[in-house]
């Protein structure tokens, strides 16, 4: 579909700030209601902060009280790759960016419908642009 985009430790920690490092390229987790795309909710889309690849589209996004951006779909199909996370004593789905390997978040059976699925995403992790 589309094509990697690779990069070094350096390269990734020239690009990003110090946050956007933590969470994406090791693996972190903002703390909750810290983000500030959390609070959008006006229509666009939600791109990866790495490669800007897009991830989510303003209309999956729902408020699952959480204190992260939460969406019930993603917007491109296998925009989005899962790998089995047992990290932490818990066995959960961690979500990255298929294009270049980022960490958003986790994804859980609990959403709403129609795909019963909860993303649950660092706000930190994405850029938000609104419908022009
Ligand atoms: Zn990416």
């Amino acid at each position: 579909m589309t094509d990697k985009v690779v990069k070094t430790d350096a390269q990734w920690r020239e690009q990003l700030s110090p946050e956007q490092y933590r969470v994406t390229r090791q693996a972190g987790t903002e703390r909750p209601f810290s983000g500030d795309l959390y609070y959008r909710n006006e229509d666009g889309d939600y791109h990866c902060v790495c490669c800007n690849a897009l991830l989510f589209h303003s209309g999956t996004k729902f408020d699952a009280h959480c204190g992260w951006p939460s969406f019930w779909e993603e917007a491109v199909p296998g925009a989005i790759k899962r790998i089995e996370d047992y990290t932490h004593g818990m066995v959960r789905t961690e979500v990255r960016c298929a294009q270049c390997d980022a960490h958003l978040g986790h994804v859980f059976p609990d959403g709403p419908e129609p795909t019963g699925e909860r993303y649950c995403i660092n706000s930190v992790s994405m850029t938000f642009k609104p419908e022009s």
